[in-house]
Parts: C-alpha cells; sequence; structure tokens
C-alpha cells in the first residue's frame, strides 16, 4: 500500500506537528525524519497531525518527512512475553541494547518477541473443531511456572484445518482454521492495539480476596482479585517497597510491573533487583512469572505515557487465558506528568494545576480495565486483573488533581504517612484514614474460609485503634492522669495492634509474610491479651504489674513465628492465661 509522506512543521521537545497526513487517522503509528523515530498521532486537524515522538527529537526540523504505518500503537502478545523487559512502547531493553549500544538509539527496529526462538507448541484442539475468539487451541510451557494458552485471535471464527504439535517460532504456522473469509493461517503470535481495552464476556463482582500476606493489607484494608487500589505517599514512605512485596507475595498467577520513570536510578533498581527476586512460593526466579515495562530516565516522556497502557494490555492478555494477573504501576504521577506536559505542548486549556481536563477520565479508563471477568472462549473460565496504582503527590498533599482523581476511581486507598515513615513505622499505611471497600465482601470470604469470627477481631481491632487517636487527643489536653486504668489499658492494647500486629519488615525473612492463618492467630492473640488484662484489672490487679508481664514479649516476638511452626502461638494463649490467673491469685491475696 502506498502511503503519502507528510512533511514536519514544527517540534516541540517530544511533540511534532506534521503536514500533509490526509491519509494517515488519529492514533496511528507514524515513523519520524530520517531516523524514523517512532510516534503516534494523538491529534488530527485536517491535514496536520500532532505527534507524540517516543524517541529523542533533537536535530529534528521543518522539512523532515512523516510516514504513518497505518496502524494503531499496538502491542504483540504470544510466547516471550514473560521473564521480558520492556520499555513503554513493548521494546525489549536487551535487544535493543545489543543493537545499539548501553543507549537505545533512535529509529531502532527490534521486534517486541523474539522471533527466532522456538517453543514447543501441544494443540488442545482437533482437527474438525469449531473454535471461535478466545477459545484456547493449545499450550507452551512458556516457564517452569507459566503455561502459555494460544488462544483465537479477536473476531475470528471458523473451524479447525489442521494443527500440530511441534517446535514453533511466534510467526510459523502451527495449523490452520477454514473461516467465512477463507482459510486463514494460526500462530501463537496476535497483536493488540494498546489503547483499547481486551473484550470479555461478562465482568463479575470481585468478592474473593487477593492475599498479598501483608498483615495492615489483608486484615485491615484488603484488596480483591479483579479490584483496584491506590498507594500514594510522599517520597520514602514506602510506595516501591509495598508495590515489591505485593509483587512478591500476593496470590496472583501472573506479575505486570510497570515502572513509569520514578527518579532514574530507582528504574535502574527494578531493572537489577527484579531479575534477582526469587518466587517465594516456587524458589524459581519472581521473572518467571514476570513482565516489567520500565522506563528508564533517558527515555523521553512520551514513553512513559504509553506505558502503562502497554502494560495493562498484556496483563488483559493474561487474563483472557484465565489467570489471576497482579499489575502494578509506579509511579502513576509521573505518568500524569507526561500527560500534562503533552497537553501543555498541544496548547490545550490547562485544568487544576496544569493538569488537562480529561485527567480524570483517562485514569478511570486505566483502572476500569482491570477487573473479573468471564473470558471468550467456549470454557467459560475465568480471569482477573487487580491493579495498583502508586501515586507521588508532591509533598505527600494528598488534595493535589492526581491523587483525587485516583480516590474517585479506586476502592482502596493505603495512605501511607511521612510521620510513620519517619518513626519506622512500616508498612506506613495510616491507618485512620485508610479505606477498602471491599471489605463487607471479603469480610464474608474471611468469615466462611479462615475463621467465623475473622470480621468480629477486625472490628474490634479498628475500634481500637480509633478509640486510641481519640484517648491520645483528651491525654494531648489534659494529661495522662485524666484517664482510667481501663483505658490506660486501652491505649496499650493498641499500641500493640500497631506494633506487635501492624508493623511488619518487609525485610525480614519471616515477618515479611503471614499467611492468613498466621494473619487470624496473631490478631486473636493481640485482642485476647486485652480481654485477659481487663479480667485481671477488675478482679484488682495493678495495671502496672498487667503490663510488666512477661509473657507481652512473647506476643511481641509471634511475628517472628515461621509458617511452619504457628501451633506455637497456641502455646502463648495458654500461657497468658496461666499468667493472668496467677496475678489474680496472687493479686488476690495483696488486696485482701
Ligand atoms: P517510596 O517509593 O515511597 O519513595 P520506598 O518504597 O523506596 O519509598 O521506601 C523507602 C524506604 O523505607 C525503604 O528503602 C525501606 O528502608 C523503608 N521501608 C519501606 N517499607 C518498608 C517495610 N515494609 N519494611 C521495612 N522497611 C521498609
Ligand atoms: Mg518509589
Amino acid at each position: 500500500m502506498y502511503l503519502k509522506t507528510g512533511r514536519v512543521i514544527k517540534v516541540s521537545g517530544p511533540l511534532v506537528m506534521a503536514e500533509g497526513m490526509e491519509e494517515a487517522n488519529l492514533f496511528d503509528v507514524v515513523r519520524v525524519g530520517e531516523q524514523r523515530l517512532i510516534g503516534e498521532i494523538i491529534e488530527m486537524r485536517g491535514d496536520k497531525a500532532s505527534i507524540q515522538v517516543y524517541e529523542e527529537t533533537s536535530g529534528l526540523g521543518p522539512g523532515a518527512p512523516v510516514v504513518t504505518t497505518g496502524a494503531p500503537l499496538s502491542v504483540e502478545l504470544g510466547p516471550g512475553l514473560i521473564e521480558s523487559m520492556f520499555d513503554g512502547i513493548q521494546r525489549p531493553l536487551d535487544a535493543i541494547e545489543r543493537a545499539a549500544g548501553d543507549f537505545i538509539s533512535r529509529g531502532v527496529e527490534v521486534p517486541s518477541l523474539d522471533r527466532e526462538k522456538r517453543w514447543h507448541f501441544t494443540p488442545t484442539v482437533n482437527v474438525g473443531d469449531e473454535v471461535e475468539t478466545g477459545d484456547i487451541i493449545g499450550v507452551v510451557q512458556e516457564t517452569s511456572i507459566i503455561e502459555h494458552k494460544i488462544m483465537i485471535p479477536y473476531g475470528v471464527k471458523g473451524k479447525i484445518l489442521s494443527i500440530q504439535e511441534g517446535d514453533y517460532t511466534i510467526i510459523d504456522k502451527i495449523g490452520e482454521i477454514e473461516t467465512n473469509k477463507g482459510v486463514l493461517p494460526l500462530t501463537m503470535m496476535q497483536k493488540w492495539p494498546v489503547r483499547k481495552g481486551r473484550p470479555y464476556s461478562r465482568k463479575l463482582n470481585p468478592i474473593e480476596p487477593m492475599v498479598t500476606g501483608q498483615r495492615v493489607v489483608d486484615t485491615l484494608f484488603p484488596v480483591t482479585k479483579g479490584g483496584v487500589a491506590c498507594v500514594p505517599g510522599p517520597f520514602g514512605s514506602g510506595k516501591t517497597v509495598v508495590q515489591h512485596q505485593l509483587a512478591k507475595w500476593a496470590d496472583a498467577e501472573m506479575v505486570v510491573y510497570i515502572g513509569c520513570g520514578e527518579r532514574g536510578n530507582e528504574m535502574t533498581d527494578v531493572l537489577n533487583e527484579f531479575p534477582e527476586l526469587k518466587d517465594p512460593k516456587t524458589g524459581e526466579p519472581l521473572m518467571k512469572r514476570t513482565v516489567l515495562i520500565a522506563n528508564t530516565s533517558n527515555m523521553p516522556v512520551a514513553a512513559r505515557e504509553a506505558s502503562i497502557y502497554t502494560g495493562i494490555t498484556i496483563a488483559e492478555y493474561f487474563r483472557d487465558m484465565g489467570y489471576s494477573v497482579a499489575l502494578m504501576a509506579d509511579s502513576t504521577s509521573r505518568w500524569a506528568e507526561a500527560l500534562r506536559e503533552m497537553s501543555g505542548r498541544l496548547e490545550e486549556m490547562p485544568g487544576e494545576e496544569g493538569y488537562p481536563a480529561y485527567l480524570g477520565s483517562r485514569l478511570a479508563d486505566f483502572y476500569e480495565r482491570a477487573g473479573k471477568v468471564i473470558c471468550f472462549g467456549k470454557d467459560g473460565r475465568v480471569g482477573t486483573i487487580t491493579a495498583i496504582g502508586a501515586v507521588s503527590p508532591p509533598g505527600g498533599d494528598l488534595s493535589e488533581p492526581v491523587t483525587q482523581a485516583t480516590l474517585r476511581i479506586v476502592k482502596v486507598f493505603w495512605g501511607l504517612d511521612a510521620q510513620l515513615a519517619y518513626r519506622r513505622h512500616f508498612p506506613a499505611i495510616n491507618w485512620l484514614n485508610s479505606y477498602s471497600l471491599y471489605v463487607d465482601n471479603t469480610g464474608e470470604w474471611m468469615n466462611e474460609n479462615v475463621a467465623e469470627d475473622w470480621s468480629d477481631l477486625r472490628l474490634k481491632a479498628m475500634a481500637l485503634l480509633q478509640e486510641e487517636a481519640n484517648l491520645e487527643e483528651i491525654v494531648r489536653l489534659v494529661g495522662i492522669d485524666a484517664l482510667s486504668e481501663e483505658d490506660r489499658l486501652k491505649l496499650e492494647v493498641a499500641k500493640s495492634i500497631r506494633e506487635d500486629y501492624l508493623q511488619q519488615n518487609a525485610f525480614h525473612d519471616v515477618d515479611t509474610y503471614a499467611s492468613l492463618e498466621k494473619q487470624y492467630k496473631m490478631m486473636k492473640l493481640v485482642l485476647k491479651f486485652g480481654d485477659e488484662a481487663l479480667r485481671a484489672l477488675k478482679a484488682g490487679v495493678y495495671l502496672k504489674e498487667i503490663l510488666n508481664m512477661e509473657i507481652r514479649d512473647r506476643i511481641a516476638r509471634a511475628k517472628y513465628i515461621s509458617e511452619d511452626n504457628i501451633g506455637a502461638i497456641d502455646e502463648i494463649f495458654v500461657e497468658l492465661e496461666k499468667q493472668i490467673d496467677d496475678l489474680i491469685s496472687k493479686g488476690g491475696i495483696m488486696n485482701d
């Protein structure tokens, strides 16, 4: 197909204006200049196109040729995705480095997925089978952990004419299908335009928790498989650690991690660290179930804008196979800044703090692509995407536009608090202002699957934390002497909830993860101390004596009891009752 060449008329950083583009369409990918820089048309007016260029535009000037590829920005989907690291427009970082040295040189053409590598394909359908969109026709054991399902692409329907087991590249023909448009070859790769959500049969209400092993998350502010959450917090408050912990521990089958242009060295850290991470469940490298999208700081701002779409499209593809996928974006603020910069260069009317008026709807479009769905395909399988976006509000000010727009969409808010981080209370999730709108549903699930009093214990813990805040206010006003012994005991129990339960060290071998069973036992123990202490107090024992009990130390260290030994927590229960009984009988004598 011959397409007319346009000409650059203006270059403004990553934004290029071109004329003579009447044959191109909005959202077409174009090649700009002699260097064939990759760009995307983000606005069309008559024959003039505004192009967001994903590579450095220095040296580019008026008159340079622009050609459209006639296709929208798309990703390649097929075996080879897992363990890959891509930039924001799905260029493989290692292949690019090999082709161009340390810096990604401009206009480099590297296919997203390896064209040479052979994968062992095993058909799961037979010749003569009728198949349609989403039907699984075969599998590839892509990594030791993940079986890649090969699916009939969108819009294709017909009868399998041939299909063979064997070792194929992603572009080899693995079979043929007879459709009403004729016979088509079947391959293991498909493409999808990133700005469009991949379709599914039906959306379901996400009610099952995504267990993360992080106590403050699972117990107080749970997220569901298919849920949406955000983690806002100032610099250094622990956003990245939270995201990494979830990548490692969440009970999702696949992880898509989008490192969205946080400070340059931080991205390099991700690129270095992720390949080192072990999957705790299998002992294999975590990368064996991870796709990494990284915008390093030497990449232009526009690539960041695209990266979250590239990431979520890949997540949707694995969801379509029936997997549970966890998607992290760190940080969506950097993405929003890219959006703001492009909007500014387009001279659009700025909204709040210079962000475009469509910031909220763009964010909603992104999070809307998460969820729990019945996938296309005859087997009616269910897949989920849980999306967790970090937000970096400047100065930690939650009233800024990106945080506010995000809070209007997501159902879980883990508010990281600079004060808590400063006091080294980690994860620094503020229990007073954070929330989860899934808690009713997950509570039922927990009651059925973990323990019937799970929700009661959670409520009790939340109430104590709230009471602590109220009592502290009174102490601030009139001093600790104004409090009764019972109130002082409440403060102690709340402190124990915070320090012995909510605080969790991501870098401690045992403490880094707590199963729901362990969380339940620990929570029950901390609250049990409160009940038992109250019993003693009422029997006339001095609070001071109760607080000096040796057992408290064991309660505090319960978090370090390993998963294969959690019965040891039950022993602390027994010992607690015994020590309280002893105090009461001793106290009884003293009081006589
Ligand atoms: P942010 O991404 O918000 O700038 P980081 O995630 O890089 O912050 O966290 C900053 C530091 O806080 C970490 O390097 C670590 O020392 C500490 N930290 C955060 N969360 C935890 C945790 N759960 N356990 C232990 N240390 C933590
Ligand atoms: Mg960070």
